[in-house]
């Protein structure tokens, strides 16, 4: 049986290395780094002995390639997934509010939910309703949309600066990792579709139990070699071998070679475009579209208190700098009393020192809630993740390949190719689908 070489073990390389090994190939997965996982990944700090993540994520019920992943590799229990959408949201000085969306047929769930919430005004309920309805009309949406940033797009369906500011941007910052005024309106209309007003088990969101790497990256591994797959680390490709058309494999960084009728390249787009011979890279418009894609960073700011300050899982802040709250505190190895809290989009802040960021987030924390006041800070660990996501501003679906490349026998996986999703651990997870599936169906 021929092998499959991946070359990549993050969630789309061990996603289509864990498809191709249940239809019966053969996998030979690279990895350049010691570990598996890519940008969702933990680890542990070494100044404090605690288990952190490179950033916090989080899952949705709309994640049906992720889920499916993780149920065919046994973790799924690992994700704490909601029984209905229930999200706090916090402001200061210290006020808790709710949405909560009952278990009804969509889009009831949504509107009922939106309806009962204490976190909105009447004006504002009205206008996240009027959204709704708005998004209904898909085919009316789908073509005003494709110029319009998401700012752009809000304005015109009349919702107010609170509403945005309150709301709507939280949502489309997670969500897109992008400045609502950068940001497509299209991929975000696209991913409230599919979360908010698509089913209410769909509208759930999962928080991992554990470190993030132990979720997905062991199982996945073990899923591969008990199929007679190999998953090898610290093994750097530096370039495809390409000639007329047709890749026959990968040149490692030590100058070896190893030969392989098909390969599934599953590495950020900015390191395919590294290892494509030049030529291609300058006449193939679909690789050249890689030049044109640009990152989104993510700052995760990680809190060690000497006691609890929330009894919250998680929340959405509002009026602050930060914008995400987690507690991470029943995370077996995180550390007691630990909180993270998550910038995204935060290009304007990448530049600012750990300091000053630190600075920032305890400004903000002491504001949201008293109880961080009084509380003694032990450690503090601020991670920035500049390649943390690729920005989907405006124009940017046009620029991302499908899983088929224009060389005979390279598959391209990743959560940058064309999945129609924002950079989410779903695109990753149904672009390795795709892949396997782009090759499965052309050998
Ligand atoms: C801080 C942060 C927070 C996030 N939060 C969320 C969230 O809440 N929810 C969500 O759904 N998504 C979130 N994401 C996005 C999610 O992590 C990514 O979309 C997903 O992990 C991407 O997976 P991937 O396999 O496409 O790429 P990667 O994870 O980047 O995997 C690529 C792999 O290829 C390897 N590689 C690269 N070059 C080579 C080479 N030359 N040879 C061999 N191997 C190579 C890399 O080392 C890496 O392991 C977040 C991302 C970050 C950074």
């Amino acid at each position: 049986m021929e092998e499959v070489l991946i070359i990549g073990g993050g969630f789309a390389g061990l996603a289509a290395g864990v498809a191709l090994a249940k239809a019966g190939r053969r996998v030979r997965l690279l990895e350049q780094k010691p570990h598996l996982g890519g940008r969702a990944r933990s680890f542990v700090d070494p100044q404090s002995g605690f288990l952190v993540d490179n950033g916090q994520h989080i899952i949705m019920g709309c994640y049906h390639a992720a889920l499916r992943f993780l149920g065919e590799i046994g973790t799924l229990e690992r994700i704490a997934l909601q029984c209905r959408l229930r999200v706090h949201f916090l402001e200061p000085p210290g006020r808790l509010t709710t949405l909560e969306c009952p278990n009804l047929p969509s889009p009831w769930h949504m509107l009922a939910g939106v309806l009962r919430s204490d976190s909105f005004g009447w004006r504002e309920k009205r206008e996240v309703l009027r959204l709704g309805r708005a998004l209904a009309s898909e085919e009316k949406s789908r073509d005003s949309l494709s110029a319009l940033t998401v700012e752009e797009w809000l304005v015109r369906l009349g919702q107010s600066e609170k509403v945005r500011r309150g709301f709507w941007d939280l949502l489309a910052i997670a969500a897109l990792n992008e400045d609502p005024r950068r940001a497509a309106a299209a991929v975000f209309a696209r991913v409230l579709r599919l979360a908010l007003f698509s089913s209410p088990a769909d509208s759930r969101l999962g928080i991992p139990r554990f470190g993030l790497s132990d979720c997905y990256t062991g199982a996945a591994q073990a899923y591969i070699t008990s199929r007679g797959g190999q998953v090898e680390l610290n093994r750097s490709v530096a370039g495809f071998l390409i000639a007329e058309g047709v890749c026959r494999g990968v040149r490692l960084a030590d100058g070896s070679e190893i030969e392989a009728a098909s390969v599934v390249s599953a590495v950020p787009w900015h390191e395919l475009a590294r290892l494509l011979p030049g030529e291609l890279l300058r006449s193939e418009p679909t690789f050249t579209n890689l030049l044109a894609l640009r990152p989104a960073p993510i700052i995760s700011i990680n809190l060690w208190y000497d006691r609890a300050i929330t009894e919250l899982d998680f929340a959405a802040l509002r009026g602050t700098t930060v914008q995400w709250l987690f507690n991470r505190s029943r995370i077996p190895s995180a550390g007691e009393n630990c909180i993270s809290l998550v910038l995204s989009g935060a290009h304007a802040l990448t530049s600012r020192s750990k300091e000053e960021l630190l600075t920032v987030a305890l400004g903000d924390l002491g504001e949201l809630l008293p109880a961080a006041r009084e509380a003694k800070l032990l450690h503090s660990l601020v991670i920035k993740e500049r390649f943390a996501t690729f920005s989907p501003c405006v124009g940017v679906d046009e620029l991302r390949p499908p899983a088929r490349s224009p060389v005979r026998g390279l598959y391209l996986a990743g959560d940058w190719t064309a999945t129609r999703l924002p950079a989410t651990i779903e695109g990753a997870v149904a672009s390795g689908y795709a892949a396997a599936q782009a090759l499965l169906k052309r050998d």
